[in-house]
């Protein structure tokens, strides 16, 4: 399964992505864009 980041698009092979969704939409999202999710950043 192909991992890219929907939050910065990167699809480094050594970067952690965890699944998620997002506007009903199941996606990928590396772990350095995680934390302004969390806190609700836009
Ligand atoms: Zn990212």
């Amino acid at each position: 399964m192909e991992c890219k980041c929907f939050v910065c698009g990167t699809q480094s092979k050594d970067r952690v992505y965890l699944e998620c969704y997002h506007e009903g939409e199941k996606k990928m999202v590396c772990v350095r864009c995680l934390p302004p999710l969390i806190h609700g950043a836009h």
